[in-house]
């Protein structure tokens, strides 16, 4: 019966209201003429039993003629933990503190995957909903992870469902600057007008108010006053509430009596997902191969994904090569050496790579000319001409004071190996990539 259940609501529903309340849902009992589900989050739970419930059982009702108990029950089971990244790289000129949404953060365009499901969940209730329940809807997370895309595709679909609502969307920093404005030209009674008349309010990066007495006051004052008119307010921040240095108490505890919910980085299968989907949106074709070996280089964020997307296309409408994961891997070896701001030193490098072979790094500064010493040897001077500013005499230095030819040598082998052999091509990624955590 559940079968028939689904598919009605597979008809009715959007389909991503479809995909998050009611496909995860599990059937586990049909009793007493009662229905057990399973919900996987206590969220999910709520949503349901508030809002789907009724419908549930009106369409059982109609199909077995009599009605249906309905025991929404939670699934136990260990939630994804939360590793947040750290990226230093700021959200610079994003919508430049303007409010106007921009038209690609939509509900459409947003990949649901492990690590985004919770806050997926939660921004869809509150765009259903507005004013109702998660009041304020507080997201946190790594930069590039798609908080400000969620934020803004809530609003979206407020305007879409109801294009007279005033939705203001803001940076923290905005916020700032207008109250500083407002103060200082003396229209503060302009300034509350702005941002306390409206239907919701979306204020991206809240850790920023931190230090800012005067407008963490202010804030505090704006905040209460939509709450306590059923207006919806959504923050976004790069971390917990209580952990933004100098955030007041009493703002602390009003950002976290709604529902806070973390974004952690994406798994592997919604890498691919986001890049197949950005593709699409861009209108690129690409094979799947290409996209998977992007997707396995790439696991930091979902911003440096599509940087890389793009700068594989571009490497390959330059050198007009297809886009074959080859290509990809030539392509990425440039934009990794951009994306990198604290690249390893030599020191660093040579211990990774020991580890990597289980070697000693005397071994790597030694000369032994054994091939399982040789090989790791060449990888590491590689390594250490494509990962930092050092000269080849200053390599070879590093290296137990080796000729700088002998660096150049080792440099041109392995980058030739790359090409033609993909064990050390692996290899050389593996240690690249362990040099990046
Ligand atoms: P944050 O605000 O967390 O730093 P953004 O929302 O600005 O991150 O996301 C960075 C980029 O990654 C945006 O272009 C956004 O569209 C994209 N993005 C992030 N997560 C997803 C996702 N799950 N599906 C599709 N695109 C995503
Ligand atoms: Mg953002």
């Amino acid at each position: 019966i559940w079968d028939h259940v689904t598919k009605y609501f597979k008809e009715e529903l959007p389909k991503t209201s479809f995909d998050t309340w009611i496909k995860d849902l599990e059937p586990v009992a049909f009793e007493n003429d009662t229905l057990y589900l399973q919900a996987i989050s206590a969220l999910h739970k709520d949503h349901i039993e508030k809002h789907y419930s009724i419908q549930i059982r009106q369409v059982l009702f109609e199909y077995l003629n009599h009605d249906v108990n309905l025991i929404v029950s939670l699934k136990t089971e260990a939630t994804p933990s939360s590793n947040h990244i750290q990226v230093n790289t700021s959200d610079n000129n994003e919508n430049n503190g303007s409010y106007l949404l921009n038209p690609k953060y939509t509900f459409d365009n947003f990949v649901v995957g492990e690590g985004n499901k919770m806050a997926h969940a939660a921004a869809l209730a509150v765009a259903e909903g507005p004013g109702r329940d998660y009041n304020p809807l507080f997201f946190f997370g790594g930069v590039g992870l798609g908080k400000t895309h969620l934020m803004q595709a809530i609003g979206h679909e407020v305007l879409r469902t109801n294009p007279n609502a005033k939705i203001k969307y803001v940076s923290s920093e905005t916020f700032t600057n207008d109250f500083i404005n407002a103060i200082r030209k003396n229209t503060t009674d302009a300034f509350h007008k702005e941002y306390r008349s409206v239907d919701m309010l979306l204020v991206d990066d809240i850790q920023f108010i931190g230090n800012k007495q005067s407008t963490q006051e202010e804030f505090f004052h704006t905040f209460n006053e939509l709450y306590n008119n059923n207006k919806h307010i959504v923050l976004t921040s790069d971390r917990d509430a209580s952990q933004i240095p100098e955030l007041e108490d009493r703002l602390v505890s009003r950002f976290k009596q709604g529902l806070s919910t973390d974004i952690t980085p994406p798994d592997l299968e919604t890498r691919i997902a986001i890049l197949r989907n950005k593709a699409n949106v861009n209108g690129l074709q690409i094979p799947d191969d290409t996209l998977s070996y992007i997707a396995g280089q790439i696991d930091s964020n979902v911003r440096e994904l599509e940087g890389a997307l793009t700068s594989v296309q571009a490497f390959a409408v330059m050198n007009q090569e297809d886009l074959t994961p080859n290509t990809a891997a030539k392509a990425l070896r440039n934009y990794k050496r951009n994306v990198k701001s604290n690249s390893p030193s030599i020191p660093n490098i040579l211990d990774t790579v020991a580890q990597y072979f289980n070697l000693q790094v005397s071994d790597l500064k030694g000369k032994k000319r054994v091939r399982q010493i040789v090989v790791p040897r060449q990888i590491a001077m590689y390594l250490s001409r494509e990962l930092t500013d050092a000269s080849l005499p200053k390599i070879g230095q590093e290296f137990g004071g080796k000729d700088h030819t002998t660096v150049l040598h080792a440099y041109e082998k392995i980058k030739k190996d790359i090409e033609e052999k993909s064990e050390v091509e692996r290899d050389v990624d593996s240690i690249r990539r362990l040099l990046e955590k």
